[in-house]
């Protein structure tokens, strides 16, 4: 009997993958953990019902998250994640040698451990000595840390359950304090397809706290649409204002130079939504 795996993505649409083995099933203290291996993009965790991340497509989300910013900041040298307990975004900034310490702040530890077992390419730089990997509630350690960051990451679920507080223009705010004065800090945004009012919204609340606020784009597609938007706020530098020559050539798969600035360039549609 063949299974598919399916995430209904609005009341009529959705995605599916088949599913080769199911290694867990369980409901955490925080939400519902599937861990599946599937045909077309291997090994995927599901949170919710929402695809998390997989080991095909992985790369594109975690280096979106992690190299803009990094490459924008001269000196990232404290880095907090909130979120991202899988260890992709934390993976991507051990590639940056001025990174001297990256606090990971996921709430839910189900999510770290069960990547560490069954998503190793992922979850393999959790243990680096530069890491710190704190279970907690996100908006608690924001709030308990004023002017200790250069670079915050929010790698959240989407706006329900656990992570609904962490869409919020007090949840900015409180970024904005956890910064240093130069800090800058990206979130991921969702997509423009189905969650247009989200974007705008972030986008509102985001500009009413930070002087440079910027959205890009990438590729991701197990995500709703493919479409996935990221939203910056910074408090000093403009990654449009990078030089692209300085940027060094990393070890990734879609992330380069040349993308740093191109992935700031909006379909117009995304455009007219943040205007
Ligand atoms: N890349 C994914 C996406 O966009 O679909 C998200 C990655 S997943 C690892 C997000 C993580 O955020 C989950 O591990 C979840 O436990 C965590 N999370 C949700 N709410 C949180 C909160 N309030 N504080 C810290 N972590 C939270």
């Amino acid at each position: 009997m063949e299974l598919w795996y399916t995430e209904k993505q609005t009341e009529s649409y959705g995605i599916t993958a088949k599913i080769k083995e199911t290694y867990v099933s369980e409901q955490t203290d925080f939400q519902k953990l599937d861990m599946i291996e599937t045909e077309e993009f291997g090994t995927m965790l599901v949170l919710d019902g929402m695809v998390m991340t997989t080991d095909k497509d992985e790369f594109v989300y975690h280096e979106m998250v992690a190299h803009p910013v990094l490459n924008t900041h001269p000196n990232p040298r404290h880095v907090l994640v909130v979120g991202g307990g899988d260890g992709g975004v934390i993976r991507e900034i051990m590639k940056h040698p001025k990174v001297e310490k990256a606090v990971l702040v996921d709430i839910d530890g189900k999510v770290i451990e069960y990547s560490k077992k069954y998503l190793p390419n992922i979850a393999g730089e959790l243990d680096n000595p530069r890491v710190e990997v704190i279970v907690n509630d996100g908006f608690m350690h924001i709030h308990d840390h004023k002017n200790t960051y250069d670079v915050i990451m929010v790698d959240s679920t989407e706006p329900v359950g656990p992570a609904a507080n962490l869409f919020t223009r007090g949840f900015y705010q409180g970024i904005y304090e956890a910064l240093k004065e130069d800090g800058i800090f990206v979130a991921q945004t969702d997509n423009p397809w189905f969650k247009a009012d989200l974007i705008e919204s972030v986008n509102r609340d985001v500009k009413e706290v930070f002087p440079i606020v910027r959205v890009y784009w990438a590729n991701v597609p197990t995500y709703p649409s493919g479409l996935w938007t990221f939203t910056l706020g910074s408090k000093k530098y403009d990654p449009l204002a990078v030089d692209e020559s300085s940027i060094p050539e990393m070890d990734t798969k879609y992330y380069s130079p040349r993308l740093h600035k191109a992935a700031f360039v909006l379909p117009k549609f995304v455009e007219d939504l943040i205007k």
